[in-house]
């Protein structure tokens, strides 16, 4: 049975306690979005759990062990899932579950942790176990914190709690689990001693875009010395007490570890984003300036201009083919959002809706500035919040991660992954114009041409 367009709009309504979390300019010159709280009860937000927001940050370690101690289904939640790449180790494909049974929900489970932990030892060449908490581990109580301790004085390695049981908020406050877990390797584990050089937080290498940035990097004279965290290890990660300045792109996962890393070690930090050639060019820019040194900001200035050159002459072609079109945005956190409607504009494409699940009201501000006067702004929507709007506005592209995807196709709209899923990365000048293929070959592909125009084939 097929529904219009006009009748989903007409029958989807947004849930009076949503409603400050969904803004428009015009007309609303002064409203703020309500943004950075719990979900609204019954919402359906997209937002996935605290145990995986603490693996989007700790996950990447590559020769980490990550024993779930939970039932087996959060295990599932695995490098598949959430793939990265590595230069080193692949210890991190493997992920390690306690499968707590009702027995152990009723008796406690802090002995099939301990008998996990043991069977990781004894079979691999374990340096760094991470024990994440999960949601019945949040109601059973399990002390974490005391096995952790007993495991490492056992076996002189380090074995380190993440506590990340569902009841205590959202994905954001996994990342601040994922980010305690850090600070305990370099409390303990980090080299104090200072040294020339930066450490790049809040990249997790999905697709290589950590390489390109070291690329860059090298290129312009910087020492880049901790990779938070993406293509990271052990051994990585105890050098970042020692870097001058810490860079920092995912904002929403990575700003409480860099406050912290400025109060514990005195690091100060710079937010960057290497997404689209303002953005790129901006922070690479930004970063060089920041070092002070005459030479770094000379091959800086040296190399931006000609990637920027090369990088424009390539994508012209592009610009031509998808300009006129109509985007919705819905990704994780604000500065993507921020990037990705620069990005949009430059090639001539009108952002309709933008929304994130974890943004910042600071982020919003600069989203706000950005966006025109009709474009909806929304925070921590939910599918039916996602579809009416990208319906009402007539979104032709819609741009999110694994979750956003079934609606936009089920909607007869053209799909970009910005998130997990994809397999070609999207950062620097590289991937601004890999971006710009995506979108032509998705907006253009033949396959609209026989949907029709309610969606359906
Ligand atoms: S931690 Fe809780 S919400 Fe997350 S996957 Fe496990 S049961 Fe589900």
């Amino acid at each position: 049975m097929s529904t219009t367009a006009e009748n989903k709009i007409e029958t989807l309504e947004t849930l009076e306690e949503r409603k400050d979390f969904i803004v428009c300019k015009k007309g609303n010159k002064d409203k703020k979005i309500k943004c950075d709280t719990e979900s609204i009860a019954g919402a359906m937000s997209q937002r996935a759990c605290v145990y995986c927001g603490a693996r989007v940050v700790l996950n990447p370690i590559t020769d980490a062990y990550h024993l779930i101690h939970g039932p087996i289904g959060c295990a599932s939640y695995t490098w598949d899932l959430r793939g990265s790449l590595t230069s080193g180790e692949e210890t991190f494909r493997t992920s390690f579950s306690t499968d707590l049974r009702e027995n152990n929900i009723i008796f406690g489970g802090e002995g099939k942790l301990r008998g996990a932990i043991d069977e990781i030892v004894e079979n691999y060449n374990a340096k760094l176990i991470f024990i994440y908490s999960t949601c019945v581990v949040g109601v059973i109580g399990d002390d974490l914190k005391a096995v952790a301790r007993e495991a490492e004085k056992k076996y002189g390695i380090r074995v380190i709690p993440v506590e990340s049981s569902g009841f205590i908020g959202s994905k954001s406050a996994g990342y601040k689990a994922g980010c305690n877990a850090l600070l305990e390797i370099m409390d303990r584990d980090g080299d104090k001693e200072k040294v020339k050089g930066i450490n790049f937080l809040g990249d997790f290498n999905l697709a290589g875009e950590m390489w390109i940035i070291e690329s860059y990097f090298r290129k312009m004279g910087l020492n880049l010395l901790a990779k938070i965290t993406g293509d990271s290890s052990y051994e990585n990660l105890k050098m970042a007490t020692k870097a001058s300045m810490n860079i920092v792109q995912c904002a929403g996962s990575m700003n409480y570890l860099a406050e912290n890393m400025k109060a514990r070690y005195g690091i100060p930090s710079m937010k960057v984003s290497f997404f689209g050639i303002e953005d790129t060019v901006t922070s690479l820019k930004s970063i060089a300036y920041a070092s002070g040194d005459k030479e770094i900001i000379k091959r800086t200035e040296e190399f931006v201009k000609e990637m920027r050159e090369s990088t424009e002459k390539e994508l012209a072609p592009y610009r031509s083919r998808v300009a006129g079109k109509k985007v919705a945005i819905y990704v994780g956190g604000g500065f993507k959002a921020i990037s990705l409607i620069k990005q949009f504009n430059d090639l001539g494409i009108k952002t309709v809706m933008v929304g994130t699940q974890t943004g910042r009201e600071e982020e919003y501000e600069v989203i706000r500035k950005l966006a025109d006067e009709d474009t909806i702004i929304l925070d921590d929507a939910n599918p039916a919040e996602l579809e009416k709007f990208m319906l009402d506005k007539g979104a032709d592209i819609l741009v999110g991660g694994v979750k956003e995807r079934p609606l936009a196709y089920k909607l007869g709209v053209s799909f970009i992954d910005h998130n997990h899923e994809r397999k070609h990365a999207l950062c620097g000048f590289e991937g601004s114009l890999n971006f710009a293929k995506e979108v032509d070959l998705t907006v253009n592909s033949p396959v609209w041409d026989i949907v029709n125009e309610k969606g359906e084939i």
